[in-house]
């Protein structure tokens, strides 16, 4: 074996016993609320791509957070979730938004969210929600920016691709996808949360110094909007119970099989990551 130990290759095997169970004795409470903060002029479809990702994983109940200029049309893509608006006033918006974060028990910030004057509120939601959070896109940049990792928790994901990895960590791309697997295990003891380092074989480190990979998806994922979809994802299965490493592990499989079972019909030029979400049903009946 070419790993250290503490290295998985993430198989069929292991991601089955990660899903979430379901009864018939059951109403939209029992599955799990959400929340996704983000969007921003002209990044409206990042909310979008992960609002329904999050809904086709099993969602109980949905909630988006984003600019009053964003409403409408989240609104209008998507039925199933619920809207609400962002006050420019942090200090007037602070005892709303206290609220809105008591709903849910998991929260994606960051995909499409800009990282213009977003500082403030970033780091208010790291601070005051208590749940489960997965940072993604601009939420990783803000992290970047801030320079203070002293907010990250044990019950954070952090899923950059290898760019924003390097802007977190201060080492280039190139030397990230040298030693992908043991900088994911470093970064993920070290700041104690679970890291996604995204790609063609994607790596998740966990807390306890633990290595899985990746072995669905193919590139047809290589197009704008992908990763978006998986913190979705990732923010329906965290909200119906699952662990941070359990949910980044059958979300990361999840996603990727969900690709491949687009892939084996109509091939790999076409791929949308819109389709993804549809394509998760057959892929959650494939391990069920
Ligand atoms: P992002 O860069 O944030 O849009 O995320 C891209 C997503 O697509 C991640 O989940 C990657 O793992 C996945 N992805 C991109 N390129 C490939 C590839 N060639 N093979 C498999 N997965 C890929
Ligand atoms: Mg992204």
């Amino acid at each position: 074996n070419q790993y250290k130990t503490d290295t998985y290759w993430l198989t069929e095997d292991i991601v089955k016993k990660l899903l979430p169970k379901r009864s018939q004795d059951s109403h939209k409470g029992s599955y799990g609320t959400g929340i996704i903060v983000g969007g921003s002029k002209g990044m409206s479809g990042a909310v979008i791509l992960a609002a329904h990702a999050a809904l086709r994983a099993g969602i109980g109940l949905l909630y988006t957070l984003v600019d009053r200029e964003l409403v409408n049309t989240i609104e209008t893509s998507s039925y199933e979730s619920i809207t609400l608006e962002m006050e420019e006033d942090l200090e007037k918006f602070k005892p709303i938004l206290v609220n809105y974060l008591a709903k849910a028990q998991s929260l994606l910030i960051g995909p499409g969210f800009s990282t213009n004057n977003r500082e403030e509120l970033f780091i208010y939601i790291l601070n005051n929600f208590p749940g489960k959070i997965i940072i993604d896109g601009d939420g990783l940049n803000l992290l970047a920016k801030i320079q203070d990792y002293s907010l990250i928790r044990e019950n954070h994901i952090l899923t950059p691709h290898p760019k924003e990895m390097s802007r977190i960590i201060g080492l280039t791309v190139e030397e990230i996808l040298k030693d992908s697997i043991n900088i994911v295990r470093e970064y993920s003891k070290k700041y104690r949360c679970t890291i996604v380092l995204k790609g063609s074989t994607t790596c998740i480190g966990t807390k306890n110094g633990e290595v899985f990979l990746n072995t669905t998806g193919n590139n047809g994922l290589a197009t704008g909007g992908s990763g978006d979809v998986l913190g979705g994802i990732i923010l329906g299965l965290l909200a119906q119970g699952l662990s941070v490493e359990e949910g980044a592990q059958l979300g990361v499989y999840l996603h990727g099989l969900a690709a491949d079972i687009i892939a084996e019909e109509k091939g790999y030029f076409s791929l949308l990551p819109r389709d993804l979400p549809e394509a998760l049903a057959l892929a959650f009946k494939k391990l069920y």
